[in-house]
């Protein structure tokens, strides 16, 4: 049996800022992955401006950045683009980038295991007390917190799905698109003609049925992908990225003369921010609780912020000797001072945009007015978060 004060499972962004910030909050902090690392994950490796400003990421680990959107969307695939101006958003590859991560974990004092699957908490009177791995290894802490992912095993096992979703009548699959994607070796120079600094936004039924597929180009691949409600696909999600590949009328040119070299699928959770996202002895940062964006599946930048919060919250606790939900949901006060504001924005303007859509009963009318609507949310995110930051800036300034 080990025994530490946090234990965080997951070495993705969330875990990796949370065991750093516990750490250097002066507590005894393990950090146990299920995967060795650098480890591939699908994504499309957007990140904020704000992630490469706070943590002076090398610049190996930024391969591209992006200056603005195209949009190709039915019925005449007429790319539109979209300026980020000061926007800030840069391209990543997973592995490097989340190592990088998991690396300032380390120097902060974190003890780092990896290749630990973690299958099931330990509950006693009420409080999540520790963690067993599958190969029956005993992992004791007075805090756990759960950045293990969309199928946190941490949520599940300590009855936090249930409240979620099964209180509602819900289920998981209610909150989460499926993903499919690939990775597409090029020639670096013709990336750079083909796509400069642009990354790529597509609707359309046959590519993502009331969702959206993407493209990122990053140095040397692009990363391809689409996601979709289960429920709202009617054939196997690999069948359209069959289709988006060879038979789309824009993607098929534009990947001329590259090659597959990977392919996977993932869960992205992506309706809402579940809550609460504290327990007695346990905290959840990144997409175990849901933190992404509704309209446009970004997840890094909130991993990374509310796992930065629970770090902190976790070393206070335990400092004070308060592992409750009484200290622990200031956790969540926390979060929701420095990303609340940005995340409900986005959940309203979805639900005004996107949602209005859904709730169309006209097959063919739903998809239009989808496509159309969801346009109208990324750009009008894009536009709403632009000024937000620029009034942010000159508060700063004034400050
Ligand atoms: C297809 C796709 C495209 C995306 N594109 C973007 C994008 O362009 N930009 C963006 O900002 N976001 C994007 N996202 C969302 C983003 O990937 C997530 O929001 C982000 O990775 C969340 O970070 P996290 O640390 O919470 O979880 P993760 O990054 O998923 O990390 C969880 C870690 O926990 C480990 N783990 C899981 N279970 C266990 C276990 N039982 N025991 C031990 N370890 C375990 C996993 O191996 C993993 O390393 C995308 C997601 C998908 C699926």
């Amino acid at each position: 049996m080990q025994k530490y004060d946090v234990i965080v499972v997951g070495a993705g962004p969330a875990g990796s800022m949370a065991a750093m910030k516990a750490a250097q909050g002066g507590a005894k902090t393990l950090l146990l992955e299920r995967a060795e690392l650098p480890r591939y994950k699908l994504c499309g490796g957007g990140v904020a401006n704000w992630i490469m400003r706070k943590f002076d990421i090398p610049e190996d680990v930024i391969e591209r950045e992006y200056k603005n959107i195209v949009t190709y969307i039915p019925p005449n695939y007429e790319g539109q683009v979209f300026p980020m101006p000061g926007l800030g958003y840069f391209g990543v590859c997973r592995d490097k980038f989340d190592y990088c991560l998991t690396k300032m974990a380390m120097e902060a004092g974190a003890e780092f295991k990896e290749g630990i699957n973690i299958r099931d908490v330990i509950m006693e009177e009420g409080y999540v007390k520790g963690v067993v791995s599958s190969d029956g290894q005993v992992f004791r802490g007075d805090i756990i917190i759960g950045c293990d992912g969309a199928h946190s095993i941490v949520a599940k096992k300590s009855g936090f799905w249930k409240l979620w979703f099964g209180q509602k009548g819900e289920n998981w699959r209610d909150h989460m698109w499926f993903c499919v994607g690939v990775e597409v070796k090029m020639d670096k120079k013709i990336i750079d003609e083909r796509f400069d600094d642009n990354y790529l936004f597509f609707t359309g039924r046959e590519v993502a049925p009331l969702a959206y597929g993407w493209l990122f180009p990053k140095r040397e691949t692009v990363s391809v992908g689409l996601g979709s409600f289960l429920f709202s696909m009617n054939k196997k999600p690999w069948s359209y990225m069959d289709y988006f590949l060879n038979k789309h009328p824009v993607l098929p040119k534009l990947l001329e003369g590259g090659k597959i070299v990977l392919r996977r699928g993932a869960w992205l959770p992506i309706r809402h921010c579940q809550r609460p996202s504290y327990g007695n002895g346990v905290l959840f940062a990144g997409d175990s609780v849901g933190m992404v964006s509704p309209i446009s599946g970004e997840g890094i930048y909130y991993a990374v912020r509310a796992g930065l919060e629970a770090g902190a919250t976790a070393a206070e606790a335990v400092n004070i000797g308060d592992v409750s939900t009484h200290f622990l949901s200031h956790y969540e006060e926390r979060w929701l001072g420095v990303m609340g504001e940005q995340l409900l924005y986005q959940e309203k303007l979805f639900l005004d945009t996107v949602g209005k859509a859904l709730e169309v009963r006209d097959e063919k009318l739903r998809h239009e007015l989808y496509e159309k609507r969801l346009l109208e949310a990324i750009v009008g995110y894009t536009q709403w978060i632009i000024e937000w930051i620029l009034k942010r800036k000159e508060k700063a300034k004034k400050d």
